[in-house]
């Protein structure tokens, strides 16, 4: 079956769902909506209101046990559990065809089938595919530290990039220094491994790319020059500073030691070095 791309495509017909249909359709928007079970979902089917029903019944007759409190004599009341239900079905049962009715009023578009996700940026009901204009909406593939990278991301992340998305990394760095040993990067592990598999290159979005720079810079206001980046790792925040024209303060604590910043490229060879960021802010008092 063919169908038109939609604007707002909603996976269950319950209070949520319809509560969707107003605003969207009032913009404009082309809207589907997939509903497995009844229209109007738990709230209306199994839940609110059939419980409503029960509480109101069970209302009464504790009215009923107290009226002797009042001073009215009743005989001891009976209740037709099964008569009760068949009221409560009474009750809700033209509520998924009023629904219907109110559907069809606001323009939106039924299927009567469960949806289920067939990739990350698709739906399928009733053997519909519904995604936004295919793989190439995908406006970027940003990689992160993400533990539970795994073979469907690897081929959402792949289908993406070689429909022409930019592979972008939050870090390549190969690793980082945490307590007492070296962590392996895992983002630039997997956009490495990305990388490979699609050929395409990647760029790093944050240190010591000019853009995490120049971010940096305008967050505090100042001109990237006048900037000063302290950090533990040349090939991060000391090359960070040093090729954006900012000035590098190597901390001994973590990667890189004295003698690798007098052998570093000038590109990362930092203009201070310090044993703690209190050595540095003495330093710093002491030239203000
Ligand atoms: C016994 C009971 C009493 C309650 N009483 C009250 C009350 O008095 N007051 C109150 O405010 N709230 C009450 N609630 C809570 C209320 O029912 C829910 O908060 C409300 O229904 C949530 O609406 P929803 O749209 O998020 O989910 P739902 O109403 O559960 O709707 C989800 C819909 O999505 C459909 N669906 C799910 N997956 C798919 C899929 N893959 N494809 C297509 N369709 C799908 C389901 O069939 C369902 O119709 C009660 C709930 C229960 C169970």
């Amino acid at each position: 079956m063919q169908r038109d791309s939609c604007d707002v495509f909603i996976v269950g017909g319950g209070n949520a769902g319809f509560g969707v249909t107003v605003p969207t359709r009032k913009a404009g928007m082309k809207v589907i909506m997939a509903e497995a079970r009844d229209l109007g979902g738990t709230c209306p089917n199994r839940g609110c209101t059939p419980k409503k029903v029960l509480v109101a019944a069970g209302h009464a007759l504790h009215e009923i046990a107290q009226a002797h409190v009042h001073c009215i004599s009743v005989g001891k009341p009976t209740l037709d559990w099964a008569a009760l239900i068949d009221r409560e079905k009474d009750l809700i049962a033209g509520i998924p065809d009023s629904l219907a009715e109110t559907l069809r009023g606001r323009g939106v578009e039924l299927i009567r089938e469960r949806a289920k996700f067939v990739a990350p940026n698709a739906v399928e009901a009733a053997g519909v595919r519904l995604a936004p204009a295919g793989d190439t909406a995908v406006a970027a593939v940003v990689v992160g530290w993400d533990v539970a990278f795994d073979q469907a991301k690897l081929r959402a992340a792949a289908e993406a990039i070689w429909a022409g998305s930019p592979l972008l990394v939050t870090s390549d760095a190969p690793y980082f220094a945490t307590t007492g040993r070296r962590s392996p990067g895992v983002a630039g592990f997997i956009a490495t491994g990305l990388s490979h598999v699609t050929g395409a290159a990647y760029e790093v979005l944050g240190k010591p790319s000019r853009l995490a720079a120049a971010c940096a810079a305008a967050r505090l206001g100042v001109r990237l020059e006048r900037m000063l980046v302290a950090g533990d790792d040349l090939t991060l925040e000391v090359s960070m500073a040093c090729r954006n024209g900012g000035i590098g303060v190597l901390v001994t604590t973590g990667i890189h030691t004295r003698s690798d910043a007098a052998r570093a490229p000038a590109d990362r060879r930092p203009h201070l070095v310090v044993d703690s960021l209190a050595e540095l802010a003495d330093s710093l008092g002491s030239a203000a």
